[in-house]
């Protein structure tokens, strides 16, 4: 009888199914062509000073542009690239454009601006990563010094000897390294004390709240005070007005980044924004 329960129940779903396979199915084919059909495209956030507003460095940002799905956000594209592997070429193609973007801005702003480049766990677990990284800085001529690696607890709590491996070796290189969406994951943060970041990004769902809810504004200040007392430094994610801007200057937030400062822009209007905006040196 249970069999024939089973069976019913999957007569019931397989309609479903299959058209979630075949949808995953056409994408994975379609992303597969991507990078050929020069469809991928990064997006350039600033982040800024807090105390100043000055630019400080800008993240890169993923997007998809398919002819027929249209412009397709990293969410939805992501998971799939990492399920499939295809976020190694993908990773790489992103290292490359985003450094070769960062030595064009310090042309035009006449100083440095780092760079910050997500990185998925698969990608960093692939045998060719820290290769990829040099090459990317080789062939752009990109200081280390300018770029950051963004990892996210995900990643960092599987806690095995290679993570900690790769993590120093790129430490030494002088490349810096934060760890981004902070406060989501389940994090023993033990972690920060044995690995060499230097930045913690304060996830955008507490920066959201601090002026609503005490709660939030209690957790930002414990995690700005924490990260400084062992000497990382910090940038809060999604600030989108100014109140926020007086809370994050008020508890000594380092860096900030959001809409209010600036969305993420393609890299036509970033230097606009870079040749308007930049400001005197920090
Ligand atoms: P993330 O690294 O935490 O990036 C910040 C996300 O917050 C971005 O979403 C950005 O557009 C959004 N954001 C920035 N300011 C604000 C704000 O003021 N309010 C709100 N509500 N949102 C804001 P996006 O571009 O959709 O990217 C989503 C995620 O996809 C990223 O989160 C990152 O984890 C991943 N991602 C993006 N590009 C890449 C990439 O090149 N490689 C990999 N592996 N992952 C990427
Ligand atoms: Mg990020
Ligand atoms: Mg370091
Ligand atoms: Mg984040």
């Amino acid at each position: 009888q249970a069999k024939h329960k089973g069976k019913s129940a999957y007569a019931h779903f397989a309609p479903e199914m299959t058209e979630v396979s075949h949808e995953r199915l056409q994408m994975e084919s379609r992303l597969r062509r991507a990078i050929e059909l020069k469809e991928l495209e990064l997006y350039y956030q600033p982040i800024v000073h807090t105390d100043s507003g000055n630019l400080v460095a800008v993240e890169a940002l993923l997007r998809w542009n398919n002819p027929t799905m249209g412009m397709v956000m990293p969410d939805r594209f992501i998971p799939l690239a990492e399920e499939t592997g295809l976020i190694i070429p993908i990773g790489e193609w992103v290292l490359e454009v985003a450094c070769k973007a960062a030595v064009e801005w310090k042309e035009i702003a006449g100083r440095n601006i780092g760079i910050s480049v997500n990185v998925s766990p698969r990608q960093f677990r692939d045998p060719r990563f820290t290769d990829a990284v040099m090459q990317a800085l080789d062939n752009s001529g990109l200081e280390a010094e300018q770029l950051e690696l963004e990892i996210t607890e995900r990643l960092i709590l599987d806690n095995s000897i290679e993570t900690a491996e790769i993590l120093r070796l790129l430490d030494r290189e002088g490349i810096r390294l934060s760890v981004d969406d902070f406060g989501t994951g389940y994090s023993a943060l033990s972690y920060l004390k044995s690995y060499p970041f230097d930045t913690l990004k304060i996830d955008k769902s507490f920066v959201q709240d601090v002026m609503k809810e005490p709660e939030d504004a209690s957790l930002v200040r414990a995690i700005i005070n924490m990260a400084h007392s062992l000497g990382l430094r910090v940038i809060a994610e999604g600030v989108e007005d100014e109140p926020q801007t007086h809370f994050l200057k008020a508890e000594g937030c380092d860096f900030s980044q959001g809409y209010f400062y600036s969305r993420p822009l393609p890299a036509t209007e970033f230097e606009a924004w870079l040749k308007t905006n930049q400001r005197v040196q920090i």
